[in-house]
């Protein structure tokens, strides 16, 4: 087919408080006394609070058999993670009503997995790549703690698996259902905000000077760039239209990615961390830092907004690794063909050599 035929989210509801309206809507979905599976980021367990005042954990809409499972994000997901969660759900309850996930990016893509791995037979390693997903998951609900991965809106689960670092990639993978509610956003720490916010920063400088941009992605990039722009320069303290700004540039700036392809932070950001575990957001932070040459105006952008909100970026961290450490990481790297075609064109393997990549790992 010429126009990719994209599958998108069902449903989404946005607005403060949206998230108290979550019973109401997950109602029509119960199947039986089948439950309904809360997974939800480890950073609640202990009654963290969101911008009400309240402990998330205790506003979970709980009924019959449902379940809270926290989600251990410690480290960004894996498959084994995956199976072993859908594993221990077949064991516990035989079938389930539905996953909804709430957390940052790797619980979202957390939920989504399971929810396919409820259905798909084998391991979800089987179905890392593009359309490998045959049969739809359970009900699958997103709801977002941490907004600029764009994971709420992508049909896609980056996951670690033995041998890559890849999504699943399919029309089965977006979200049933999303609840956008800024409140949820609202206590993040400064860093982790920024780290994630710059995901989406990122994503649209990406987007927008790549090849693959088309006015589809154009739109929704401008507009999420806009909204960046607004909250991490122009604003002199972060206030609750903040949240809700970052929350919709998120959202946007996933829709821009949906049509076009992210770039060079991110294909040299996978390889960071395959071999280091290096998370995904303050790796393209990382990353960005030294990307002059391909994006003059984005970086320098990028370092007004760095300086402006007082963040560290981490330097220095590829000292003393070995050759053979960094031929992993330039292997990850130039495997993601997509990216740098999107980011230099159809003939990036002449622009992008072995020895460039290795001089620029060298820096980070
Ligand atoms: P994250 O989900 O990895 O979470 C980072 C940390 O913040 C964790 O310790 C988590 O417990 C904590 N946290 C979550 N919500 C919080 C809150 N409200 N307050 C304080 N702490 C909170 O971070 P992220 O940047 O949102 O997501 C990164 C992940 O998203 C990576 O695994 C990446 O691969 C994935 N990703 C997916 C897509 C996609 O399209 N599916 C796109 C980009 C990134
Ligand atoms: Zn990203």
């Amino acid at each position: 087919m010429k126009f990719r035929n994209f599958k998108m989210v069902d449903y989404v509801v946005y607005g403060h408080g949206s998230f108290n309206q979550l019973d109401e809507i997950i109602a029509p979905h119960r199947k039986g006394d089948a439950p309904m599976i809360f997974l939800l980021d480890h950073f609640f367990e202990n009654g963290a609070v969101t911008g009400d005042g309240k402990a998330l954990v205790n506003r979970v809409p709980l009924r019959g058999k449902d379940k809270v499972i926290f989600a251990d994000v410690t480290f960004e997901p894996k498959t084994t993670q995956v199976d072993k969660l859908a594993k221990q759900l077949k064991d516990e309850f035989g079938t389930v009503s539905g996953i909804i996930g709430i957390g940052g990016g790797s619980t979202l893509d957390l939920a989504k997995a399971v929810s396919l791995m409820m259905t798909n037979p084998g391991s979800s390693a089987d179905y890392q790549g593009w359309d490998l997903v045959k049969v739809p998951g359970v009900y699958k609900v997103g709801i977002p703690t941490l907004s600029g991965t764009g994971a709420e809106v992508s049909r896609t689960t980056v996951l670690t698996g033995p041998t890559r670092k890849l999504g699943m990639n399919s029309d089965f993978t977006p979200f049933s259902q999303i609840v956008l509610d800024p409140e949820l956003i609202a206590n993040a720490p400064v860093n982790q905000r920024f780290y994630t916010g710059m995901d989406c920063y990122i994503h649209c400088i990406e987007s927008l000077q790549g090849t693959y941009l088309n006015e589809f992605s154009k739109s929704y990039g401008e507009k999420a760039l806009q909204l960046c722009q607004q909250i991490f320069l122009e604003k002199d303290s972060w206030d609750a239209e903040c949240d809700e700004k970052l929350m919709m540039a998120s959202f946007a700036g996933g829709m821009s990615i949906a049509y076009s392809q992210v770039g060079v932070a991110h294909a040299v950001s996978y390889g960071l961390s395959y071999l280091l575990g290096t998370k995904h957001g303050i790796g393209n932070c990382i990353v960005m830092n030294h990307l002059e040459p391909y994006y003059p105006a984005g970086v320098a952008e990028f370092k007004r907004m760095v300086e402006k909100n007082n963040i560290d970026i981490p330097v220095g961290i590829c000292k003393g690794l070995t050759d053979e450490q960094f031929d992993t990481m330039i292997n990850v790297s130039l495997g993601m063909k997509p990216l740098w075609e999107n980011a230099l064109g159809k003939d990036w393997e002449k622009i992008m050599t072995r020895e460039k990549l290795r001089a620029l790992y060298e820096k980070l």
